[in-house]
């Protein structure tokens, strides 16, 4: 018999970094790539585990809260980042939300002055500015991803969240290629008027909602990169069904659009 296709999910720091929902990511990655006949392994990944290079397919990380934040820093940058690093030179793909998404950066400072180092993966930057001047960015966002995107260019360019976050993030390289302009919502920070990030394999994004079920292309994308990635070969998915996601998709369009 043909062995089945497998993923390894591998979800880091499930205790500390998943707030409104951001778990509903890994579902719908299972899913979604157990009705293609892929068979999905997701490993727990916290303080005590060790993390060995090449076992790994996609990484995802949630949001979560700054003391959260502080704890898992010093734990990635100490016992994780190298095997990090090297993954995701070797076209790991990452899906990392908000809090997890600051940490691929240089640094998030928060609101009380605080700084936690980040994992320096990607040229980025972000500062809380206290709560006495400026309040966090919260509600729905909405975003056109970039024209030059592949999956955009299929027809399917908006993305749809909901943000809350008092990190604002600056790009400190203009290579670097957001993940989406924002049409609804605040995104990166308030002058940018751009979300997220794209490089490499990596997905970065201020969306939760969780933010794939409501994506169906991103979250495609991402079992496609990695599968490709794992098997050496061009992959092209099954087609799903996805009326309901995509209704989803468009109520927030209709919904919160100007
Ligand atoms: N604690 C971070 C901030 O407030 C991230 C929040 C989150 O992950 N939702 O910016």
């Amino acid at each position: 018999m043909k062995e089945k296709m497998m993923l390894t999910i591998g979800h880091l720091y499930p205790e500390k970094m998943n707030i409104y929902g951001d778990i509903g990511n890994i579902i719908a990655l299972k899913k979604r790539s157990e009705w293609r006949g892929f068979a999905v392994n997701i490993l727990n990944i916290s303080e005590k585990n060790m993390l060995k290079p090449g076992i790994i397919d996609i990484y995802f990380m949630g949001g979560g809260q700054d003391q959260d934040q502080i704890e898992v820093y010093k734990d990635l940058i100490q016992n994780k980042k190298k095997v990090l690093q090297r993954d995701i030179k070797d076209g790991a793909v990452v899906l990392a939300i908000c809090g997890g998404y600051q940490l691929l950066g240089e640094y998030f400072t928060m609101g009380d002055g605080r700084r936690a180092e980040g994992l320096r993966i990607v040229p980025i930057e972000t500062i809380a500015p206290s709560t006495k001047v400026a309040q966090r960015c919260i509600g729905n966002i909405i975003t056109n991803l970039q024209p030059t995107d592949e999956i955009a260019r299929s027809g399917k360019s908006t993305l749809v969240g909901f943000e809350n976050h008092s990190g604002r993030t600056r790009f400190k390289s203009d290579k670097l290629i957001p993940l989406g302009d924002v049409l609804v919502g605040t995104g990166d920070n308030e002058n940018a008027k751009h979300e997220g990030v794209r490089f490499k394999n990596i997905f970065g994004t201020y969306m939760h909602g969780p933010f794939l079920p409501k994506n169906p292309h991103i979250a495609d994308e991402i079992i496609k990169l990695a599968m490709e990635r794992k098997y050496k070969n061009k992959v092209k998915l099954k087609k799903l069904d996805d009326t309901i996601e995509w209704n989803a998709h468009n109520a927030v369009i209709n919904k919160f659009s100007k």
